[in-house]
């Protein structure tokens, strides 16, 4: 079966809102087997919403539109609908009860009085129960297509999808497909990378798909296999997601939603080890990044936001003569940090960052985005130099997870 998706509103095509119905109902159909072949968004305007529901219908063996169906003046859907099949609007006694019914139950919640506009109803319509608000939905079949008409209001649209919308096309779908789907999440390498180390992964002619997301600064690649039978998608599936593994090495950090702070945090619990920071250009991201993690203060000991001069000889030890000769954004001066804090701490690892995060400090020589990381642990002390590039908030983004990554990377070494 063809499902499209059409969501209603100018805040969605003004850049004011984010569609997330569509991505809703995509993920909620996707579970069930069923992809969701196109999604239009168009505005509260009464010719928009008539072209895209024409244009859907052309391709579609079912519509779900959401939004509009409210009482205010740019609540044009029921009547865009209406116009689109063919169809007389006319008072709907039931929607009127219902209204009325909800508007007692929710009476503190509502703002507007209830209007006759809400339940007026395309005829030759069926009502969509909504037990989350005054506005019921409603579907109706034009020209050999289903179209459903949900309200915008995410948590009323769930409800309705689920007892309703969902059901009904599940019992009239033919052939169900299974879809199983592996997420692998990376860091470090850009899109075109990945896009070269997974080339002849993808056999979309077998059911075999992959996307690649970026999110920065991370990126996620998707498989997804599509079979008759669940043991055939697993068997699609299963083998692509270990060739990923095996071409994308040390790049993945974790899978599904899992994140390299849940990842760097499950390996500090695994290998006994503590921890504490000294972070300049950082500012504390890293130290709120380990920490966020519950159950965090069992490997994380201490962090020392240390911006000045001072506060890097004061706090960690570093010689006043080494900042003058090499300067606080140095190689010498990240690892006598990290030195530093791990000595001062008595933490297993003491990890440093110091760079210039801009948009002013930089030179020729250090220019703005210049990083330098250093991890002290007791089996040596590392330091290296990083050139991020971006605005400040980025830059600092940057430093917090490339400086999450080396320590993840480390403790992976020590088994
Ligand atoms: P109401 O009775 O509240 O007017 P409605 O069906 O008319 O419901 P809209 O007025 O279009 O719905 O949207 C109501 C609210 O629902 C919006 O202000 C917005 O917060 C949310 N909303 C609408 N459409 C979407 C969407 N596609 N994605 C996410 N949120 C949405």
């Amino acid at each position: 079966m063809k499902i499209s998706t059409l969501s209603i509103g100018d805040e969605l095509i003004c850049g004011q809102l984010t569609d997330t119905n569509a991505g809703t109902i995509a993920s909620a159909f996707l579970a069930e087997g069923l992809r969701i072949q196109r999604h239009l968004a168009v505005g509260d305007n009464e010719p928009d919403i008539i072209g895209a529901l024409a244009d859907l219908e052309r391709v579609s063996d079912a519509i779900i539109v959401t939004g509009g169906l409210g009482p205010t003046a740019d609540d044009l859907t029921s009547l865009a609908a209406a116009r689109a099949t063919g169809r007389r609007l006319v008072i709907n006694e039931d929607a009127r009860s219902h209204a009325r019914l909800m508007s007692g139950k929710l009476k503190n919640l509502i703002f507007c009085p209830l209007s006759d506009k809400q339940v007026m109803i395309p005829t030759k319509s069926a009502l969509i129960p909504n037990p989350g608000g005054t506005a019921s939905g409603f579907h109706l079949m034009h020209n050999g297509c289903f179209m459903f008409f949900l309200p915008g209001v995410p948590s009323e649209m769930i409800v309705m999808l689920h007892d309703t919308v969902i059901p009904f096309i599940l019992e009239r779908v033919g052939r169900k497909r299974v879809i199983r789907t592996s997420t692998l999440n990376l860091f470090g390498p850009c899109e075109a990378e990945v896009d070269e180390l997974l080339l002849g992964i993808a056999q979309p002619d077998q059911g075999l798909t992959l996307g690649i997301c970026v999110t920065f600064p991370w990126m996620k690649v998707t498989l997804r296999a599509e079979a008759d039978t669940i043991e055939a998608a697993t068997d699609l599936l299963l083998p692509a997601v270990s060739a990923v593994r095996e071409r994308v090495k040390e790049y993945c950090f974790s899978s599904g939603g899992s994140s390299m702070d849940d990842a760097v945090a499950e390996l500090f619990r695994d290998r006994c080890l503590t921890i504490s920071l000294a972070e300049s250009c950082s500012g504390g991201l890293i130290a709120k990044r380990l920490t966020d993690i519950p159950g965090s203060s069992r490997y994380f000991c201490e962090g020392a936001v240390t911006y000045s001069n001072a506060a890097k000889t004061r706090l960690l030890g570093v010689p006043a003569e080494l900042l003058n000769n090499a300067g606080a954004v140095s190689p010498e001066c990240a690892s006598a940090m990290a030195k530093g804090i791990r000595h001062a701490s008595g933490s297993d690892l003491g990890l440093a960052v110091t760079g210039i995060a801009g948009p002013d400090g930089g030179s020729e020589e250090k220019p703005v985005g210049t990083v330098f990381i250093s991890l002290a642990a007791p089996d040596g002390c590392w330091t290296k130099r990083f050139q991020f590039s971006g605005n400040r908030d980025e830059i600092r983004t940057m430093t917090a997870w490339t400086a999450l990554d080396w320590l993840r990377r480390y403790l992976m070494k020590r088994g």
